[in-house]
């Protein structure tokens, strides 16, 4: 059989997280807490399986947490999205940006995409025949050069994929950024995917700008989001899309025969869950003390480190430390010193020689110190 994905092996995620199992090491690569959810939402999603709701939920997501998704957003960022018609429930981000993807982009159609770039994405234009066309950012850095962005705009460029705050970075957007875009776009029919997964850590202060807080990014883009990273559920993929009701109708028909429709219980229990603000309020505030407690055990190590700004990852630079390639160092470190971590190479579609390694310190304390005890030895 002819691969239509003739180089996308098996996700680094996979990779990874195998080979620490194999080999014991902390398992500081593939982005997921160690650490469980809250009781109170397993009570919730036991209550309605016991009360009988499991079979299938409406295609666009039973209407409760629709309208708690819509109540919430327009509290957090003042824009009224229509449950009925502007909010989806998916099996997860990752289903939502390829719903969002497929639904824009046609054969031969331009994508613009910064990388380094979750994984995803790129494998979801291309199975649409887009052609994707690379923004690069690089190390410490990360930020958006919008002059290098402005040159790759033609007249085929169609989407563009926004995340942030940033996997795997951890860089955020500005408001300034939100402005830059929304300059070069306005007059363009141009989408946006904007992947929010993290909208709700960030550290030293910042606010996350969602971008459909500026009204002419709003208008064009599938805001996507996660539960899994919200509320420690990584494992029951769900997630949603936020879109104009132009949009929303042309997700839903891609959504529609790529899943039709996400788990029942669970969806009912978040309905419940997400009327206290609490748990996402202090997100923030709970992984930045995970962040300080991680940097600060690296701070005898000789890796160079700009602490993330947002997202549960920690990228730092080991090049005061060795001239190995970033896959092959992710490997050796973790049969050699039991830390397994992701080659941030991977994430660009070339190789490069920048690096930088991906620590993911949604662990617990113990876990986290341990792990930067073995780190700083290097
Ligand atoms: N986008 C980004 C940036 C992510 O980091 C992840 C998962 N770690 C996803 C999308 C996928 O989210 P989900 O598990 O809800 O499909
Ligand atoms: N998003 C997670 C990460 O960046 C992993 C998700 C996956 O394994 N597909 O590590």
């Amino acid at each position: 059989l002819a691969s239509k994905l003739p180089n996308v092996g098996t996700t680094i995620f996979t990779v990874m997280s195998k080979l620490a199992t194999e080999t014991g090491a902390i398992n500081l690569s593939q982005g997921f807490p160690g650490f469980d959810c809250a009781p109170e939402l397993v009570s919730l999603v036991e209550h309605y399986m016991r009360k009988g709701f499991n079979q299938y939920a409406p295609m666009t997501g039973v209407p409760v947490l629709r309208e708690a998704l819509a109540q919430k957003t327009f509290e957090q960022y003042g824009v009224a999205y229509d449950p009925d018609t502007e909010v989806t429930v998916t099996s997860g981000a990752t289903e939502a940006i390829f719903a969002a993807v497929t639904a824009v982009v046609r054969p031969g159609d331009e994508v613009l995409v910064i990388e380094p770039a979750y994984d995803s994405y790129v494998p979801a234009i291309e199975l649409n025949g887009g052609i994707p066309v690379y923004v690069t950012l690089t190390p410490p850095d990360y930020s958006i050069d919008w002059q290098a962005v402005r040159e790759k705009i033609t007249d085929k460029t169609r989407l563009i994929l926004v995340n942030t705050p940033h996997n795997p970075t951890g860089h955020v957007w500005t408001t300034d950024d939100l402005n830059k875009l929304a300059e070069l776009i306005y007059d363009r029919n141009i989408w946006i995917v904007s992947d929010e997964v993290y909208e709700h850590i960030l550290f030293d202060g910042r606010t996350h700008h969602s971008l459909m807080t500026h009204p002419v990014l709003q208008e064009r883009t599938f805001v996507v989001g996660s539960f899994g990273k919200t509320y420690h559920i990584t494992g029951w993929k769900i997630g949603y899309c936020l879109a104009p009701k132009s949009l929303s109708v042309e997700f839903r028909k891609i959504h529609q025969y790529l899943t039709f429709s996400t788990v029942t219980p669970i969806q009912y229990a978040l309905a419940d869950y997400l009327k206290q603000p609490e748990p996402y309020q202090q997100l923030s505030a709970f992984y930045q003390r995970k962040r300080d407690l991680f940097l600060d055990g690296l701070r005898s190590s000789r890796f160079t480190i700009k602490p993330a700004e947002g997202s549960f990852f920690q990228t730092v630079s080991y090049a005061a430390i060795t001239n190995e390639p970033d896959y092959d160092l992710a490997i050796r470190l973790t049969n050699e010193i039991g830390v397994a971590a992701i080659p941030v190479s991977v994430f660009y579609h070339q190789k490069n020689d920048y690096k930088i390694l991906r620590f993911c310190f949604a662990k617990e304390d113990a876990v986290l110190q341990e792990a930067a005890d073995r780190l700083s030895k290097l």
